[in-house]
């Protein structure tokens, strides 16, 4: 069996997302692009996080065939592939429907710079893409667009996508904007949240990709 350790570390953040309430039985969906072979290993669909053994994560190519692996990909490997076809800073994706990511994402709104930890997603708001189907083409194209110059998106009445150089700081992103989230959530219930200033979520934003990166191993 190939990508052993890339197997691993889906296998040990899906759990992961289990264990920290992002998502819940076998929601949401996990990928690691080995750029060299331009293959994706994606999670497969419908298996619980802590029953996904090795050989049941899915290698694909980016033109969606199976190439290594029996079980049924995620069904959204198209909302994957798209950035690693697209973008070179990307060899990462998590996407689940964390409460407070969704909540945003079913209102429709996009989250602004009420906290200085909106930094982690590459720029000062994360916007909300257009609705459309899960598991189309049409949902991948949609993210994909709003996501640009970002790490991070949020999918219309659904949940929320986040990707980055590698898996540790793809989840760490989804994390934080999740805690992000959460907070303006809580803030706009008491009363109006105070935005950052372009010019302090400029210079978060050039902290951050100094010194905002989470160690890969
Ligand atoms: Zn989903």
């Amino acid at each position: 069996m190939r990508f052993i350790e890339e197997r691993k570390q889906i296998v040990e953040f899906g759990k992961m997302m289990i264990d920290k309430n992002l998502t819940k039985g076998s929601g949401g969906n996990i990928s690691v692009f080995v750029r060299d072979e331009k293959l994706m290993l994606i999670t497969p669909s419908g298996i619980d996080y802590y029953k996904i053994q090795l050989e049941d994560i899915v290698v694909m190519d980016l033109e969606g065939n199976v190439v290594e692996g029996d079980k049924k990909p995620s069904s959204e490997h198209s909302m994957h592939s798209i950035f690693y076809r697209e973008r070179e800073d990307v060899n990462a994706i998590v996407h689940f429907h964390s409460v407070y990511a969704s909540v945003l994402a079913t209102l429709q709104w996009e989250l602004p710079a009420t906290h200085y930890l909106i930094a982690v997603s590459g720029g000062d708001n994360v916007r909300c893409a257009d609705y459309a189907t899960f598991g189309t083409e049409e949902l991948a194209r949609n993210a994909f667009d709003a996501m640009k110059d970002r790490y991070v998106v949020f999918l219309a009445n659904h949940g929320m996508l986040a990707g980055a150089k590698d898996l540790p700081n793809a989840f760490s992103k989804a994390e934080e904007i999740e805690l992000c989230a959460e907070i303006y959530y809580r803030a706009k219930s008491i009363g109006e949240p105070k935005m950052l200033e372009t010019a302090e979520t400029d210079k978060l934003k050039r902290l951050f990709n100094n010194y905002g990166q989470v160690k890969s191993n």
